[in-house]
């Protein structure tokens, strides 16, 4: 700190070495200015010096002192001593108050000095305040907020530099522009005074292009107002997202806990409340184990904490008690996070109620173990069921046994009244077999039409066959569904453990077997199992694996017998007839596979590669008869027939190899057109505009119905061989023949007889005028170079 400047004057020299002793402590700097003429004033620059000791003996200095007090020595305290009273001074001096302390010689030394220690003492306490309030200037000045003083008029009295630039204002507009010119604030200065009467300062926020500003106003002393004016955007913007989190937090559907480092609850949100039935103020402090439902363990609790230590995370399903008591399962997910303001831990725990869930996961188990239809187990449910019954069976040594159920033409019902009807007819059919049984048996519907039952402690045999009785009984009773009235029957088939087999697939495949036999025997009714049988289902087995070799490496030829026309006996056609030339067991008839092929679906494919052998064939008869109008027939399967694109494949394999369809006669059997009737009538009708001509094969041995052959475009009956071989003898069958032949006529369809084997045969049927004959009286089927050969040299014969 500079210590004040001191200045002696004088025209003796002899004083300044004395002053300069007396006070060289209080001073930094001592001048002595040795006067020697009057006009000495002038040449002093008094502001220079804090302290101006003036000791003057000549009384013509004294009073040029007059020009002093005219000068500016605002900054200066003078001192005047001389030998003089204060008389001398009143006469001689204008102003005598102009100094400061006027000492008469003998001076008194002690007032001198404390009067200078005083002063320079002051001085230099005003000299740190100056010093103090020029870094306090400078502070405001770069003070990153925006700061001013306004006088109570609301004139810029001060403004830091971020003030300043903010307003683009300079130095220039200080004492002149007003707050109301300068400022962008949203409030006045006189709202600003009028406010700060009440209170000594307030805040103000306002939002100018997406920033944020905060000014805040202080009054000074009622004398000045500072404003003070902040960004505080990113303030906001935090604000904002906190906010968005405490939403987030207040409105998710899963319950959230947050606690403390020590697992105290310092927070929950609304879903906590509603999924656990605790508020608020009944769970903060406390720990979460509230909830706990008394199901896991401790080793539970430990492998979780164990996770939030290791991992920093917990997932997992829980079970958790409510406030009513309720338990109830959750998925809980618990992190640790670190709140990086404190450096203090804490626990966020987000969970979801999954009692829903878990019902749909039990409708689920369910669905897989059961059948949707009827309810009843699944086929996944009987096989476990069944294991598991068979193992205790073999603790206990008792004997269970069981049931292969079949419903009867149930293929027919689906067909011929659609779906709906069929749903309500296994529903119906699963109820009254789930009545037939105990509670402690068991039934699973496998799929389609199949049922099965295990019936346990079975004593005997006996009891097992009256009991399929008493259940095919139950279903025989009438089935009613929307008006319609339906006798259906069953096919049971009865294994019995340990008798029949060893292990469940052994029972199944038995039972099985039984079931099958007895569908072999007419249907409707029930068997126990027997060896016999399985050797019949392995051969089924051994021989649908022979066919399907078979069809893929084409072992089939078609014979062919011809038709004849009884009263030219000239041949007009012939029925081809297919043969399998099996490796071993030689020349087959369909006989011996054609039920294989249906029962191994395989029908479609097998009655395609037929029907292209057949067009192949005629190729080689039309150019060996060059005879367009002879006809041949094809027998046809209903599940070719029914194929969707049964029409367009026929066609166009008709195309391929360039056959008329006028040539081509489809024989179908009248009980297989009739399993669905309406498709059936649809299919004929475009065969028939088609070309293709329709024969109803062995007439007579099914529904025969009068309506049928009135709604269906057929062109020919073929009366079955049944009707003809006895019909020399039997007057019955002999009606017959004559009924059909008739029904023939009146419905302009052609007539053909089968089993035509002798010449009395033929000579009837002409006297009954029976058109079109068929038999071995003609020739036995035979391969297709032989049967050309027989038809040229019939013709050459005729
Ligand atoms: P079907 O359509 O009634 O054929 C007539 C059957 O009677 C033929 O037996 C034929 O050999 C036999 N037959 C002909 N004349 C006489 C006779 O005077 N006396 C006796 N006892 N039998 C005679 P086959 O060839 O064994 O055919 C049996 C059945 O197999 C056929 O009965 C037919 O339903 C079916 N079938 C034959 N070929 C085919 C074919 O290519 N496709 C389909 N889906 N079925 C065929
Ligand atoms: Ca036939
Ligand atoms: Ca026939």
């Amino acid at each position: 700190m500079p210590k004040p400047k001191f200045l002696i004057v004088s025209e003796q020299q002899s004083v300044f070495k004395l002053y300069e002793l007396l006070f060289k402590d209080y001073f930094s700097d001592v001048k002595n200015l040795l006067i020697e003429d009057y006009d000495f004033i002038e040449t002093i620059d008094f502001n220079q010096f804090n302290i101006v000791l003036i000791d003057l003996s000549g009384k013509k200095y004294i009073s040029s002192l007059n020009e002093l007090t005219k000068k500016n020595t605002k900054n200066s305290k003078i001192i005047l001593v001389t030998p003089y009273d204060l008389n001398y001074f009143s006469l001689t001096l204008d102003d005598t108050l102009f100094f400061n302390l006027v000492l008469s010689k003998p001076i008194d030394v002690q007032k001198l000095k404390n009067f200078i220690k005083n002063e320079s003492e002051k001085l230099e306490k005003r000299n740190i305040l100056e010093k103090k309030n020029n870094i306090l200037a400078k502070v405001v000045d770069l003070h990153p907020a925006k700061i001013a003083v306004y006088d109570m008029n609301g004139v810029l009295f001060y403004a830091n530099s971020n003030y300043l630039e903010s307003n683009n204002l300079t130095l220039n507009h200080i004492d002149k522009l007003t707050f109301d010119e300068i400022s962008q604030c949203n409030i006045g200065f006189k709202n600003i005074k009028e406010k700060l009467q009440i209170t000594n300062s307030f805040i103000n926020q306002r939002e100018e292009n997406n920033r944020w500003f905060e000014s805040t106003f202080y009054i000074i002393s009622n004398e000045f107002i500072i404003h003070n004016c902040i960004d505080i955007t990113a303030q906001k913007q935090k604000e904002l997202q906190l906010e968005q989190s405490a939403i987030f937090f207040e409105n998710s559907n899963e319950g959230i806990i947050i606690t403390d480092s020590k697992g105290k609850i310092v927070s929950i949100n609304k879903s906590f409340s509603k999924i656990t039935g605790y508020r608020k103020d009944e769970v903060i402090g406390k720990s979460p184990s509230l909830l706990n439902s008394g199901i896991h363990d401790k080793q539970f609790y430990e492998g979780m904490w164990e996770s939030l230590k290791n991992n920093s995370a917990w997932q997992g399903e829980i079970w958790n008690k409510r406030k009513n008591g309720e338990i109830y399962p959750e998925w809980l997910s618990i992190a640790k996070a670190v709140n990086p303001k404190y450096n203090e831990e804490f626990y966020i725990a987000i969970f979801t109620d999954i009692t829903s869930l878990k019902e749909a996961d039990r409708k689920l188990h369910f669905y897989a173990n059961h059948d949707i239809l009827t309810k009843l187990a699944n086929r996944v449910q009987f096989e476990s069921h069944l294991k598991s019954t068979i193992e205790s069976c073999k603790r206990r040594n008792s004997k269970i046994a069981l049931f292969f159920v079949d419903l009867d033409k149930f293929k027919d019902v689906n067909d011929t009244y659609g779906h709906t009807v069929g749903d309500e007819m296994l529903k119906t059919v699963a109820k009254r077999l789930e009545q037939s049984i105990r509670k402690e048996d068991f039934i699973a519907r496998l799929g389609g039409d199949e049922f099965v039952l295990i019936i346990k402690d079975v004593k005997n045999d006996e009891d097992m066959l009256n009991l399929a009785h008493k259940i095919n009984e139950n279903i025989k009773e009438p089935i009613v569904i929307t008006d319609k009235v339906f006798f259906m029957s069953l096919s049971i088939g009865i294994s019995i453990f340990p008798d029949h087999g060893k292990d469940s697939e052994d029972l199944i495949k038995h039972s099985d077997a039984a079931m099958y036999e007895v569908k072999e025997n007419g249907r409707n009714g029930y068997r126990l199992y027997n060896q016999n049988m399985t050797d019949k289902i392995s051969l089924k087995v051994t021989v649908q694996n022979e066919l399907k070799m078979a069809i893929a490496r084409d072992e089939f030829e078609m014979y062919y017998q011809a038709v004849v026309d009884v009263q030219t006996k000239k041949i007009v056609g012939a029925e081809a007839l297919v043969r399998w030339n099996h490796k071993k067991r030689g020349i087959l008839t369909p006989i011996h596979f054609i039920d294989f092929i249906d029962e191994g679906g395989m029908s479609v494919e097998f009655g395609e590669l037929v029907f292209r052998k057949v067009l192949n064939d005629m190729q080689i008869i039309n150019s060996k008869l060059k005879q367009q109008n002879f006809k041949i027939s094809i027998n046809i399967s209903p599940e070719h027939f029914f194929k969707y694109t049964f029409v367009e494949d026929i066609e166009s394999f008709c195309n391929d190899f360039s056959i008329d369809s006028k040539q081509i006669e489809l024989e179908m059997l009248e009980t297989n057109i009739m399993k669905n009737s309406e498709i059936s009538q649809k299919k004929i009708e475009i065969l028939h505009e088609k070309g293709f001509n329709i024969a109803l094969d062995d007439f007579g041995t099914g529904y025969s119905s009068l309506s049928y052959l009135k709604n269906f475009k057929v062109n020919k009956l073929k009366i079955d061989q049944s009707f003809i071989r006895d019909f020399l003898e039997d007057n019955n069958d002999k009606a017959i023949v004559q009924a059909i032949i008739n029904l023939a006529n009146i419905f302009n369809l052609k007539v053909q007889a089968e089993g035509v084997e002798t010449k009395d045969h033929e000579k009837l049927l002409e006297t009954l005028k029976c058109s079109l004959a068929q038999g071995y009286f003609y020739n036995k089927p035979i391969p297709l170079i032989k049967f050309l050969d027989f038809v040229i040299k019939d013709k050459n014969e005729n």
